[in-house]
């Protein structure tokens, strides 16, 4: 008789109070008390807490009494400090109990299950999701065993645990950093750096510093990827205890990657022309190219497997995404730009677009866009603050008309481009999208609908 193979229990013993039962938190606490682990659930939100009770999972507040679990695994959106720490993080802190974050957990289950597939880290202010599912991409058009989440989803405690050859690819953002503790990146990916979310890290400095923690402990043998476009980024490479590979978007690197014009290279020549990569446009993508290409490597990736992941990757959506084709003329989704720097990378990739951009526009509105207002055949704007942007395209004789909805503005801009205004349809709004949807992604799925049925009905295609 053979007996059953005992279940897979890391966490037998450990009591982790989890708290925010998202997309993330729901998953995590089920895989813990799948885990072994005496699992206690807590959300503010009813709905969150009835969801996991009809789960099967036990809800206890820990802020209420004595904290006692040896662990709080807190969502990434919530606070443990600044602007203001949530009273669970605060019991954890006063009974000495560790915050933490998912990918902490699913690191400890790899090293339980005695396995030593590696782990990518990847963060940086902008275009991680991209380096991370272009490494993902990479990996897997290559054969090997991989798998991607965290910040971009799936989350990481929903993840199987690979054997000894597989690569974790995982985004991380500056919260999910802040909440590490023994997660030691292989290979740990830093693109770039500027201002954001500094309510939650205080200063420039405070936002830096949890960014760094990408390479805490790291080793000898370990590859840090470093960004050298921004000195914030570069001046990491004090300090760090693993082998440095700068890469660039704009200029060589000695010993790394970097982007000449189009052409993507190391010190050993070429790898590869990247206007053979249509999903990566853009010198801000070049850089994402460079990181991820010095990943691959690192990860023992042929020249050839590059080349070939960097070619075949298909983009993310809503990410500078081709929806449709027709005429001519093809729309783009860059619904994810949710700031003017974000549209400022879209705008700067085509020559000559009409644009739909507004929704609730951004401290600052689009006034960092006026380099790119040339490019602009026609504006069609949008949402709650269409009149803000109205007004900085109108101080610079930029064309323009309130739309007010999607809805009447794809019709409108495909008409001007197909009437020969510009051969690109481009939503890139620099504004968050929740006066009118329910995220950036609900308003690119509109967009990308929209677009369809007008190149549809214009002989042209889905892209
Ligand atoms: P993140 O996950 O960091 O938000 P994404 O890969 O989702 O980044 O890209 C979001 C937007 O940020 C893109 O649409 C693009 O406009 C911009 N972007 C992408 N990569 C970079 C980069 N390396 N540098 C600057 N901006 C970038």
């Amino acid at each position: 008789m053979t007996t059953p193979p005992a279940p897979f229990t890391p966490f037998l013993g450990a009591r982790i109070a989890v708290v925010g039962l998202g997309r993330a938190g729901l998953p995590a606490a089920l895989r813990l008390a799948e885990w072994g682990a005496e699992v206690e659930a807590w959300d503010d939100g009813e709905d969150s807490r009835r969801a996991a009770a009809e789960a099967g999972l036990t809800l206890h507040d820990p802020a209420q009494g004595r904290f006692r679990a040896d662990a709080l695994l807190l969502s990434p959106g919530i606070p443990h400090r600044l602007p203001r720490a949530h009273p669970a993080a605060l019991a954890a802190q006063a009974a000495g109990a560790p915050v933490l974050c998912d990918v902490e957990f699913l690191y400890r289950a790899v090293l339980a299950a005695h396995s030593s597939a590696r782990f990518v880290g990847i963060t940086g202010t902008n275009g991680k999701s991209t380096t991370t599912a272009l490494v993902h991409h990479m990996l897997t058009a290559a054969g090997r065993e991989a798998a991607v989440g965290g910040n971009l989803g799936p989350a990481a405690l929903s993840l199987n645990i690979l054997g000894s050859e597989g690569v974790y690819t995982l985004e991380m953002s500056s919260y999910m950093l802040e909440r590490i503790a023994t997660l030691r990146f292989n290979v740990a990916v830093m693109l770039n750096l500027s201002p954001d979310h500094l309510d939650r890290h205080g200063d420039m400095a405070g936002y830096a510093a949890a960014k760094a923690r990408i390479f805490a402990r790291q080793a000898r043998e370990d590859i840090a990827v470093l960004g050298q476009d921004d000195a914030m980024t570069a001046a990491m490479a004090r300090g760090l205890a693993a082998r440095m590979v700068p890469i660039s978007g704009l200029s060589p690197q000695r010993g790394g990657i970097w982007a000449e014009g189009p052409m993507l290279r190391d010190d050993a020549g070429v790898i590869m022309d990247l206007a053979g990569a249509p999903a990566l446009p853009g010198s801000h993508n070049a850089q994402n190219a460079a990181a991820a290409a010095a990943t691959g490597f690192a990860l023992g990736l042929t020249r050839a497997e590059v080349a070939d992941g960097l070619a075949t990757y298909p983009g993310l959506p809503h990410r500078q995404e081709r929806v449709a084709e027709a005429r001519g003329v093809v729309f783009i989704n860059d619904s994810k730009a949710t700031n003017a720097d974000s549209a400022a990378r879209a705008l700067a990739s085509y020559d000559r677009v009409v644009w739909i951009a507004g929704g609730e526009a951004k401290e600052g509105g689009i006034e960092s866009l006026v380099p790119f207002f040339p490019r602009i055949a026609k504006a069609f704007l949008i949402g709650r603050d269409a009149t803000v942007l109205a007004r900085t395209l109108a101080a610079h004789g930029v064309a323009h008309e309130i739309a007010g909805t999607l809805e009447a503005a794809v019709p409108a801009a495909a008409a001007a481009a197909f009437g020969g205004a510009a051969p690109v349809v481009l939503l890139s709004p620099a504004c968050a999208s929740w006066d009118q949807f329910t995220g950036f992604d609900a308003r690119g799925d509109r967009f990308r609908d929209l677009s369809r049925l007008i190149a549809a009905a214009g002989d042209g295609r889905a892209a």
